[in-house]
């Protein structure tokens, strides 16, 4: 057998580590002698039917393009305060390390400019690839447990379209929904109607016919049951429908019109207790036309005045 033949048993995207390099703990492709290296701890070795107890440190590179990542990482860690009230900023950094592992699994181009400036890019990049990221990189078919096939013999075989051929193909395909989820949060919001399936043309309480969010899931909410079953509610009535317990009655109506015209609550402020409006009715009970704001079917100011004198 020669150099360049693949040793016949090795996973898909692995093959044998030329002689002396060192795979990269990130990315697996091999580093020449003098590469910066890392260490990861060895806990257990998984021998098929058994984890044997077995502890000591394994050394591996780290490559050039991984430490650039890293360095990228911890630089976005340290533009947000947002950050902050997740604990130790390293392992934040270490966090946002693995997402970026995560995307470079799969070959796909980070959105930097995006991290470094918005902190709610920096965070979807974190909750929705970091976990998979850990997951993902080379060194974890050693650390903390020794997988059975596992060789340190081995490292990680080329891959023209950049990401790692040895990440198994289910993580791969659920890095790429992560992905798609997150390239979605990273859109900027635009009008979603109600969704074409509903039964009514705006929101059942307020009649908003088009809101403002990334994704049809975000703007509307269906209605399971009851009365308006079938019909959809804008986000903040779908909020203040979840916490007055479900039920679309008057106390859901009466809120939902009084936080438009008084969202701090200001004029209501002046009595003990909440207002009870004569004659407020859901939207979808209302036989008009869906409103290009929440409520704009009813008298807003005349409801403002009534609350602002404190007559109820
Ligand atoms: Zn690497
Ligand atoms: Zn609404």
């Amino acid at each position: 057998m020669t150099a360049t033949t693949p040793h016949v048993g090795h996973p898909i995207g692995v093959r044998d580590l030329p002689d002396g390099m060192t795979p990269c703990a990130t990315c697996g492709r091999p580093c020449p002698e003098g590469t910066p290296t890392t260490e990861r701890l060895v806990l257990g070795r998984d021998v098929g039917l058994r984890i044997v107890d077995e502890a000591h440190v394994l050394t591996f590179a780290v490559c050039p393009s991984c430490a650039d990542r890293h360095a990228l990482a911890a630089e976005i860690a340290t533009q947000h305060p947002g950050f902050l009230a997740l604990g130790s900023p390293s392992i934040t950094a270490d966090r946002l390390a693995a997402a970026l592992d995560a995307l470079a699994a799969v070959g796909a181009t980070p959105a930097t400019d995006a991290y470094l400036h918005s902190y709610p890019a920096a965070r979807s990049l974190l909750e929705r690839l970091s976990d998979l990221g850990v997951t993902a990189g080379w060194a974890r078919q050693f650390s903390p447990i020794w997988q059975p096939r596992a060789s340190m013999k081995t490292c990680a075989a080329p891959s023209q379209g950049g990401g790692w051929l040895f990440v198994p193909s289910d993580l791969a395909a659920e890095i790429r929904r992560a992905l798609a989820a997150h390239v979605g949060d990273l859109r900027p919001p635009t009008p979603q109607p109600v969704p074409a399936t509903s039964r009514y043309r705006g929101c059942v309480v307020c009649g908003v016919g088009t809101v403002t969010a990334r994704r049809v899931s975000e703007a509307w909410t269906e209605v399971r049951s009851g009365v308006y079953a079938g019909g959809h509610l804008c986000p903040a009535d779908a909020r203040i429908v979840t916490e007055e317990g479900g039920t679309i009655g008057a106390t859901v109506l009466e809120r939902s019109a009084c936080d438009v015209v008084d969202p701090d609550r200001l004029a209501r402020r002046r009595r003990p207790y909440d207002p009870q409006l004569q004659g407020l009715q859901a939207w979808a009970d209302s036989g008009m036309a869906p409103g290009p704001g929440r409520w704009s079917f009813v008298d807003l100011e005349a409801l403002l005045a009534l609350l602002s004198h404190g007559t109820w």
